[in-house]
């Protein structure tokens, strides 16, 4: 780690060996957690000024094929009350968005095989000739490189895979034998080859997860360079068999942004609804520490609780878009302003 003090106060990590990245996440002195978060604030600042760009979340299915061991929808769990949006519930949600401001809209959803290429696409199109200044993410995991294509030509501009962990031991401690980190290190790099703005991201403090876990999945964050991070602290859910496993800590959520932050200063970065579910004010110290966007919930009020990926997912009001005035006012405290914008990556 570099020493020196610039001009933003930061200390850079561009040539940081993997050890310096481990003691950054465990040290104990508070001067250097201190220069950690201060440096990693003035580089978003630095970036970004103190807007704060908004997404509208739209859980448009939680449907899942898939068996994530974390996933409180994953196929196994039968207590899930299953649901749907349909294109007009969808066209719904982004209607009453843009009205509140929203310029971005994230379709999020499990992986459900009753959205075909062809139904998205129409959905797809449909949002982009009624909101053509609005750019539309996906965030319905792993599909065929044709099936990324047939998305992106539709209108698509970014989507949103996480990693989960980048070692490939680990990652088969968190999910079925039938997905591999390889497979998913392939829909990544399609997704790249394809042109999208892509997100990638983990969970910290998931079950297993070591200091030197979370120290590859910052050196394969850096390495291949997504425009949008997304991480957020691993919470247990009573249907799953991580049942009984910890959730992730606020600090080590907060340190790991911070070090993003300083890896990749022009990432734009959420402060996630399970930072907000973890602490009161998490999602305010995710903005201090580096974060530069926030995903309130833009689906419809009936479905929200089904979507439950973990226990306690906050539903409070600034979380929902219709909480969107007490979210300005939660960032504009602390010194940020949300704005219209589809915030998109600048290079
Ligand atoms: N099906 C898509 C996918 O897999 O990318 C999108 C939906 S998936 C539920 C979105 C993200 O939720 C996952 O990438 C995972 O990191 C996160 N997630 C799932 N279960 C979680 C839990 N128990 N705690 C925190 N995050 C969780």
């Amino acid at each position: 780690m570099d020493n020196d003090e610039n001009t933003t106060g930061s200390f850079s990590l561009d040539n940081a060996p993997g050890s310096a990245l481990a003691d950054l996440l465990v040290t104990k002195d508070e001067n250097v957690r201190e220069r950690l978060f201060t440096a990693a604030r003035k580089t978003a600042l630095s970036q970004f000024g103190n807007k704060i760009y908004i997404r509208g979340l739209i859980e448009f299915t939680n449907f899942c094929t898939n068996d994530c061991f974390y996933c409180g929808i994953r196929c196994a769990n039968k207590n899930v009350k299953r649901y749907r949006l349909t294109n007009e519930q969808i066209l719904a949600c982004c209607h009453h968005g843009y009205a509140l401001g929203f310029r971005t809209f994230v379709l999020q959803g499990g992986e459900d095989p009753f959205f075909t290429d062809e139904a998205l696409c129409t959905l797809i199109r449909s949002i982009k000739k009624k909101y053509p200044d609005c750019a539309l993410t996906l965030s319905i995991g792993e599909r065929s490189r044709a099936s990324y294509r047939a998305l992106f030509d539709a209108g698509c501009d970014r989507y949103l895979l996480r990693h989960e962990t980048a070692n490939e031991k680990h990652y088969a401690r968190l999910h079925p034998p039938k997905l591999s980190l390889a497979s998913r290190l392939d829909c990544l790099s399609s997704l790249k080859e394809t042109g999208y703005q892509v997100g990638t991201g983990f969970m910290v403090g998931s079950p297993f997860q070591t200091i030197d876990n979370i120290v590859e999945d910052l050196l394969f964050i850096k390495s291949f360079k997504p425009q949008m991070i997304g991480i957020g602290p691993f919470i247990p859910h009573h249907d799953t068999p991580f049942r009984d496993h910890k959730a992730g800590t606020l600090e080590l959520t907060l340190r790991s942004i911070a070090i993003l932050r300083l890896l990749m200063p022009k990432a734009l970065i959420p402060a996630t609804t399970a930072l907000g579910t973890i602490a009161p004010e998490g999602r305010e110290q995710g903005i201090l520490a580096g974060a530069n966007v926030v995903m309130p919930n833009l689906s419809p009020p009936e479905v929200r609780e089904n979507y439950s990926l973990y226990d306690n997912k906050i539903y409070r009001d600034e979380e929902s878009a219709e909480g969107l005035a007490s979210l300005k006012a939660q960032m504009e405290k602390i010194g940020y302003n949300v704005v219209v914008d589809r915030g998109d990556y600048q290079a």
